[in-house]
């Protein structure tokens, strides 16, 4: 039990697995002397899934740990700025329904009750709108930063969209020239195990077996170490969360000077939501729905209507079909395996914690990296704890959008806000919310999947009202919370002033780069 872990195997070539393989390979020196060693293997006849190009800003950190270059991000994976989400629709339905979820923090968050403050003073205002600048930068479709602002630093805290297949590619290069990571492209077609039941090679169909200490599934839906081999099972969360169907399909933009809108466009319907997603050369758009309440037809009338509603042309490929039992494996980490990616559970593409998800696993498995054989198991542990709490978090966040709607305009938005499909935890903390503002005791871990403001925003902007009657946390008598809020709009006035469209920032990093730093 005291084997040193001296290679590390990754199954599979999708955004999971090069952003696994090559924060490994960075952080442990893979390619030195007496470094570790990583080999990714992936199928030449299944190519990644080609979806998942909305981030979160935890993204820069990750890509400027593994050591690649913001440029090279922009120019290669056709890459834009994000700053957040815009909901339409989700409230009500009606025309004026829209609300923002930016990336930046309100102005004086922690320090007083910006909540009471805000109905007292100024309840017209959408909450968003009134504490932060960055919905007024996303309507302007500004960019985050300015040409000479230096790679990864913002001006307004910002994440990435990007096209899923070029971003495989990008991180490909990087981690086989660069970090040494070495690269197999071969079919697995078998699991070879010790009498322990650890995996002790994947055999595959060219390169014979592929012997490892410790293996990272990054296979995908079809999860074939954990799911397949292990058998550790799927848990549903179909109860709470009802979407199992996407159709995706790629937009072209009328011409080359065309906004990049600087968000996520998130559109409700009375079958489901599309994402709208802007790319300097096309708009990713695509339809999520639940198969138990609507037809694929319905379905993709719904999105053709949608497309054609915001400008795209009348004439467009048919869209891509992806099918998903949205929940997640009752564990992740299995005597010398762990899942990384949609192996280990997808619930749906709604603000995007997929990938924030990966961000986090292949973190925690680089810095915990286990040593020994010895030492996996209390690793795996604590592993298998962090992610069941997170993977909790994540369904009691997306479910917030859903569970505060007064669209009735289809069972599905009905059964969305039955008592029985609310999580339990959800259930508890929209009581004590009535009459206290979510803040960080409600989330208390390190490096929360979303943090309380993003509860904020959502709650608020949803239409959420706390109890007139309810007791505030803190008083506001020196008036603060209008100090904040003026200083939010100082600083609107200010950005707008300074900051050019996301798509004028995009042209001059193509032609000019942006700084290293
Ligand atoms: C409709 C939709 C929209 C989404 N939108 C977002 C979003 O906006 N933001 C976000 O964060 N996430 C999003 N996601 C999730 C995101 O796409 C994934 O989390 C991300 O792409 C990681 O996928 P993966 O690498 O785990 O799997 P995949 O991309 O499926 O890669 C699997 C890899 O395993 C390999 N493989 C499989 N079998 C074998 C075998 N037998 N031998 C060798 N290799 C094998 C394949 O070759 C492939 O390389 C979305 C998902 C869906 C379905």
């Amino acid at each position: 039990m005291s084997e040193r872990v001296g290679h590390v195997v990754v199954l599979g070539g999708g955004s999971a697995g090069w952003l696994t393989a090559a924060l490994i390979a960075a952080d442990h020196r893979t390619g030195e002397p007496g470094g570790l060693q990583v080999t990714l293997i992936e199928s030449p006849g299944t190519p990644p899934i080609g979806v998942g190009e909305g981030t979160w800003p935890t993204m820069r950190d990750t890509l400027r740990r593994i050591g690649v270059g913001e440029t090279g991000l922009v120019r290669e994976c056709d890459a834009s700025f994000k700053q957040g989400s815009r909901f339409d629709g989700w409230v009500d339905g009606s025309a004026r329904d829209r609300y923002h979820h930016p990336f930046v923090l309100p102005q004086g968050y922690g320090e007083v009750d910006l909540v009471t403050a805000w109905l007292r003073a100024h309840p017209e205002v959408p909450f968003a709108d009134l504490v932060s600048f960055q919905p007024h930068l996303c309507v302007q479709g500004r960019a985050p930063k300015q040409p000479g602002t230096p790679e990864f630093a913002a001006v307004a805290n910002y994440a990435y969209h990007f096209d899923a297949g070029k971003f495989g590619l990008f991180l490909r290069e990087h981690a086989v020239r660069r970090l040494g990571v070495r690269h197999v492209t071969d079919d697995v077609v078998a699991v070879q195990s010790h009498d322990s039941g650890d995996i002790a090679a994947l055999q595959t169909r060219e390169h014979g077996l592929l012997a490892g200490d410790l293996f990272v599934d990054c296979s995908g839906l079809p999860s074939l170490l954990l799911g397949q081999h292990y058998g550790v099972a799927l848990r549903s969360q179909r109860p709470f969360l009802f979407n199992d169907t996407a159709l995706a399909v790629q937009v072209p933009h009328p011409d080359d000077a065309a906004p990049i809108a600087s968000q996520t466009i998130a559109t409700a319907h009375s079958c489901g939501w599309t994402w709208d997603i802007g790319l300097p050369t096309r708009r990713g758009v695509g339809i999520v729905y639940s198969s138990a309440h609507t037809s694929h037809d319905e379905a993709e009338r719904v999105l053709r209507a949608h497309i054609d509603h915001s400008g795209g042309p009348a004439e467009l490929s048919p869209p891509r079909r992806l099918s998903f039992t949205p929940g997640y494996r009752e564990r992740f980490w299995n005597r010398n395996c762990v899942a990384i990616g949609l192996s280990s559970g997808f619930i749906e593409p709604l603000e995007a914690s997929a990938l924030a998800m990966v961000e986090l696993s292949a973190a925690m498995l680089s810095d915990e990296l286990p040593a020994t054989r010895g030492a996996m198991d209390i690793v795996a542990r604590r592993f298998n704890d962090s992610f069941g709490y997170r993977w909790s978090r994540v369904i009691d966040f997306l479910k917030l959008h859903y569970v505060l709607s007064q669209r009735d305009d289809s069972d599905y938005w009905r059964d969305h806000r039955s008592v029985e499909s609310v999580p339990e935890r959800l259930r508890e903390l929209l009581v004590l919310w009535r009459h206290r503002a979510p803040y960080r005791h409600d989330l208390f871990r390190v490096e929360e999947v979303f943090p309380s403001a993003s509860y904020q925003y959502v709650l608020y902007g949803m239409g959420f009202r706390p109890d007139a009657a309810g007791t505030t946390r803190r008083s506001d008598a020196s008036g603060a919370a209008d100090g904040y809020f003026r200083e939010a709009a100082t600083m609107t006035r200010r950005m707008l002033a300074a900051l050019p469209s996301n798509r004028e920032l995009i042209t001059h990093i193509r032609q000019h780069g942006l700084q290293r730093i």
